[in-house]
Order: structure tokens, then C-alpha cells, then sequence
């Protein structure tokens, strides 16, 4: 399998980023996304307990190198607030040192949803995360931040390419800053994914392909536009498995990291079955019921 694939695996006690490591080789993936820790909370465990050195042993013996493992920020950071100074400083310092653990760990792209305005305006809020950023890479760098493309719930910034333009503008060391696109948010945000050509040519021209560094590959709930971001397991959406399968094997992005962020199965992960259908290039049902 030449393509880069894989979903979101866990990371969490005992074998931390170990583990991590083997489910994603129980999928049949080459490819990951973990949180350092719960997404919703700030509470980490030191680098030095996740089992990294044995996590990289097993990843060389695979022939899997670490830029196929990707960190996403928890949700809780929020860049974006105008209006409370605590939260957007507590943002700020936890990017901060989650790119020291990301280096810790060896990989070197992080996913960042890029903030929520709350009670402010679309300029105020893009400001805001611009100076977050600043701050943040005034004293850290050596690590990729990736702004993903988000649905457009609410206030959330980062639900077409300009705004994620206006923000690389922005901050000064944006040789540190790369995007995450999303198939659910690109959807749900009012693109059509059947012509995705005209959307990568539409993101070369603003951002520019070279600062892609990965793909979530989601079908949605929703139909096209619906600002929601509700994930839906591939084929089973709006999207639907044929527009999504001609992403995954898009030739541009051949060389691009897509991962899975679809919904569990009651208790089982879908990932070894959804990334199957991808590589037989076949969509073959496994829900029997709903
Ligand atoms: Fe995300
Ligand atoms: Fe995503
Ligand atoms: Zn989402």
C-alpha cells in the first residue's frame, strides 16, 4: 500500500504512544493522529512515561517514518477569544508546551482548530488568534502548526480558505504555519467534494498546496452547507464513499497524510473496514442495522 492512510488512535495508559503504534497497525494503516492526552482537558502525562522509544523501534522495524504521525491540539484551546484574556492565555501556553511534548515525541505537525469569536466580531476574532500565534512562536518553533479547515458552527473561524489566508498573513513566523483540511467542514461549510479539483487549485492560489501537511477524510451528516461538523462513517453521508475514494487517491495528494475521523460503531472503531474499502477502491457495507 503506497498511499498514506490511517485514522485518530488512542494514546493512554499503560503502552501510550506504543499502543498507539499497534492499533494502528491492527487497521492495516501507515498513518496516525493522537492527542497527547484527553482532547477535552488540560491534564498530561510527562513524554517520558508514553513509551516513545519503544513506539519509534517498532515504527522503524515498519518502515513508517514520523511524518506519518500527527498531533492534534485539544479542543478547549481557543486562540480565537476576544473576550476572556484567561482562556486565550491558557490557549497560548498550552500550544506552547504541546509543542514541546510533540518534539519530545518526535513528529512535527500539529492540528489546531484555529478559534471561536464568541461575543466579538470575524476580524477581532482573526486578530486575536493572529497575536495568539505570534506569542506562541516567538519563544517555540521547530514544529508545524496546521490550522484546520473548519464546518462554520457558530463563531468558529477557518470556514473558508480567506480567512485561513488572512491568519498565515498575519502572524510573522508563518514558515511554522500548515493547514489540515477536513471533508466534513470543506462540505458542511458549503463546498461541493464532487469537484475538488477546482477546490485544491482554488487553495494553491491562496495558501498554496506545499503547506497542506494532511487531510481528515470524514463523510458528514449533514447536507452541503450545514455548518454542523457532525462525522459520518464513510459512505454512509452526504458525501458518500465515490467523492471521498477519488480524494483519497487524488495524484496531488498522493504524498499527503489523510486521516479518519469517523464515528465508532457502537464500541468498534470502523477504521480497519473503512480503510480497506479505500484501498480495494470499493465500498463494501458493514452496518447491518441502524
Ligand atoms: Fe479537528
Ligand atoms: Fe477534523
Ligand atoms: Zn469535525
Amino acid at each position: 500500500m503506497e498511499m498514506k492512510i490511517g485514522s485518530h488512535v488512542s494514546m493512554k495508559a499503560p503502552d501510550y504512544l506504543l499502543g498507539s503504534v499497534q492499533e494502528m497497525v491492527f487497521y492495516g494503516a501507515n498513518c496516525m493522529m493522537i492527542y497527547t492526552g484527553p482532547p477535552q482537558n488540560t491534564r498530561r502525562q510527562p513524554v517520558d512515561k508514553m513509551k516513545v522509544i519503544e513506539a519509534k523501534k517498532q515504527l522503524q522495524e515498519l518502515g513508517i517514518g514520523m511524518d506519518h504521525i500527527i498531533v492534534h491540539a485539544p479542543y478547549i484551546i481557543n486562540l480565537g477569544n476576544v473576550e476572556n484574556e484567561a482562556t486565550f492565555q491558557l490557549g497560548v501556553d498550552f500550544l506552547k508546551q504541546e509543542i514541546e511534548r510533540t518534539k519530545a515525541i518526535g513528529a512535527s505537525v500539529i492540528v489546531l482548530h484555529p478559534g471561536s469569536y464568541v461575543r466579538a466580531t470575524q476580524p477581532e476574532g482573526i486578530q486575536r488568534i493572529i497575536d495568539g500565534l505570534n506569542q506562541v512562536f516567538k519563544t517555540h518553533q521547530g514544529v508545524y502548526i496546521a490550522l484546520e479547515t473548519m464546518a462554520g458552527k457558530g463563531s468558529e473561524i477557518g470556514r473558508n480558505f480567506e480567512e485561513i489566508q488572512k491568519i498565515i498573513q498575519g502572524v510573522k513566523h508563518n514558515e511554522w504555519l500548515k493547514v489540515c483540511m477536513d471533508t466534513c467542514h470543506l462540505h458542511d461549510s458549503g463546498r461541493d467534494l464532487a469537484d475538488f479539483d477546482s477546490i485544491l487549485a482554488e487553495f494553491d492560489s491562496m495558501i498554496g498546496l506545499e503547506r497542506l501537511a494532511c487531510i481528515h477524510i470524514n463523510d458528514s451528516k449533514n447536507v452541503q452547507g450545514a455548518m454542523k461538523d457532525r462525522h459520518e462513517n464513510i459512505g454512509y453521508g452526504e458525501i458518500g464513499f465515490e467523492v471521498l475514494n477519488t480524494i483519497v487517491h487524488h495524484p496531488l495528494l498522493k504524498n499527503t497524510v489523510k486521516i479518519l475521523e469517523t464515528p465508532y460503531i457502537g464500541e468498534n472503531p470502523p477504521y480497519k473496514m473503512e480503510i480497506e474499502n479505500f484501498v480495494n477502491q470499493q465500498f463494501v457495507p458493514f452496518k447491518s442495522n441502524e
